[in-house]
């Protein structure tokens, strides 16, 4: 074999297990078809938070005056954002593909199909017409955005978040549809930089799969904004004005909505298309797709190919986050060295959503816990009664946890850390830890949070799940 290991696709997914992997001698060849860095680095992850944070500077800026700090009203030039942007991922590029010359990681450029045999043929690029052969291969293609029927991407009207990245103008109006973690931090940033926003959800809620009391609270933060947000809303289709400067989105209660731009949030698909050679998928139980085209994968990241391991988005059934794609490589790599493996608990993994406010998350919310019968005691604490908090300027938002209920009444293991309000995603780090560990109040009660802090929002509920909160009752 010409390698240990050969991964086709650079993302988060395929570049973790590259340099896990070469750290720990194995040789590594990595197949990308554009740059290595993935949907996370070039149209994801990184791009977004960038824009949000030009989101928060704006909102920093238009309320100096509360601190006695005159600078007039902010007006934006977005293109220079966007060249920002440009220089933020660039730097980030530039890094990791250091870092992966670095530990002697072999990049092929072009689109890796795998063959029998665990061969891996360049279809295309600079390097096509290469074939190498691994002891193992790990498929870590990533996803690309979904649309809708009726909602053909245009780059103009009707943009995915690829598009959207690319924007050099903030469009005066903007409907959002999809009101899932991307769909909500796109809404959140194009208001705060001056754009009418509408966010069009087919469910009865914005950010479904969080807590409810959290997602009421960024529901309520986006109407006081004057962000709309229509639920139940199906939308139908476009037409656009015949001068091109607008389009009317239709709804199918027949309610329509005129902008200049349509995003569409509506989760991706998996990139499988000419990864896997004919032969491997219909010659029985070996690569397997499902119906939507994912790989299929068990807990270990293996597919039903001898050796052939697949990460990341291109997996059924797993969360769409770089983080559990790091998490899946780290894991496959420990796989082929025959190390001991721990399979990813993908109910206990950090969810963070940059909007604002912001939100994070790791465990079960209490309505998992009660649909599974599960006895909880759950306290809360709002970042009102936080001095860091009141400091700052940004109250809104809480911290919740969910914690077994034993039979004495007394709280048992942490199920659930759930928050809303300013940089939670950066405070999740000892609620994930509490969760992860089926920690007890009592026991993370013992530990100190600084004071003045956000964290302390944190310390105060879990204290109040002792049964003798400061703060709360
Ligand atoms: C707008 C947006 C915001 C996001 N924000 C966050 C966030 O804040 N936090 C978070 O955790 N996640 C976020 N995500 C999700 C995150 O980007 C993905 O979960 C992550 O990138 C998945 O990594 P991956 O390696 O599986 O796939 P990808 O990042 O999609 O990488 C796959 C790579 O494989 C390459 N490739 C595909 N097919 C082939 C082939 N046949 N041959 C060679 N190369 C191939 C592609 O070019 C690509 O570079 C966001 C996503 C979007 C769209």
């Amino acid at each position: 074999m010409d390698y240990d290991v050969v991964i086709i696709g650079g993302g988060p997914g395929g570049y973790a297990a590259a340099l896990y992997g070469a750290s720990a001698g194995l040789r590594i060849a990595l197949v990308e078809l554009t740059k290595v860095g993935g949907t996370c680095l070039h149209r994801g992850c990184v791009p977004a938070k960038e824009f949000l944070e030009a989101a928060a500077v704006h909102r920093t800026v238009r309320h100096a005056s509360e601190f006695g700090i005159s600078v007039g009203e902010p007006t934006v030039d977005f293109a220079v954002n966007q060249r920002r942007k440009v220089a933020v991922v660039d730097q980030l590029f530039r890094g990791l593909t250091g870092l992966l010359r670095g530990r002697k990681v072999t990049i092929l450029s072009g689109t890796g199909t795998l063959l029998p045999g665990r061969r891996v043929r360049v279809v295309d690029g600079p390097d096509a017409g290469t074939e190498i052969a691994g002891r193992h291969v790990v498929l870590a293609a990533g996803s690309v955005p979904r649309t809708l029927p009726g909602l053909d991407v245009d780059g103009r009207h009707v943009l995915t978040s690829d598009e959207f990245l690319e924007l050099e103008r903030v469009p005066a109006s903007v409907a959002v549809v999809g009101g899932g973690a991307i769909g909500c931090e796109f809404a959140s940033l194009l208001s705060d930089l001056g754009a009418k926003v509408t966010v069009l959800e087919a469910l009865d809620t914005i950010l479904a799969g969080c807590d409810e009391e959290i997602s009421a609270v960024v529901a309520r933060s986006f109407k006081k904004r004057g962000v709309e947000v229509v639920t139940g809303a199906q939308v139908k289709g476009h037409s656009p004005a015949s001068d091109g400067s607008r389009t009317v989105v239709h709804l199918g209660d027949g309610a329509e909505v005129e902008v200049e731009a349509v995003v569409v949030s509506v989760g991706r698909l998996p990139r499988t298309e000419g990864l896997v050679s004919e032969g491997l998928v219909s010659e029985g139980p070996r690569v397997q797709l499902d119906e939507r085209g994912f790989v299929v994968v068990n807990r270990l990241m293996q597919t039903h190919e001898q050796n052939v391991w697949a990460v990341g988005d291109v997996c059924a059934g797993t969360p769409q986050l770089a983080h559990v794609a790091f998490a899946e490589a780290i894991l496959v790599i420990k796989g082929i060295l025959g190390e001991p493996m721990v399979p990813v608990d993908y109910e206990r993994v950090p969810w963070a959503i940059y909007c604002h406010p912001e939100v994070a998350f790791a465990g079960l919310t209490e309505a998992q816990a009660n649909a599974r019968g599960i006895p909880v005691l759950v306290k809360k604490d709002p970042f009102g009664g936080n001095s860091r908090a009141r400091i700052i300027g940004d109250t809104e938002g809480l911290v919740k946890i969910v914690a077994e209920r034993l039979g004495d009444g007394s709280a048992g293991r942490i199920l659930g850390v759930h928050m809303v309000g300013p940089w939670v995603t950066e405070l999740l780090g000892a609620g994930y830890l509490a969760v992860n560990w089926e920690a007890t109040p009592a026991e993370v009660a013992q530990f100190i949070q600084p004071h003045p802090s956000l964290s302390e929002t944190f310390g105060e509920t879990v204290l109040a799940l002792t049964g003798r909160g400061l703060h709360v009752g």
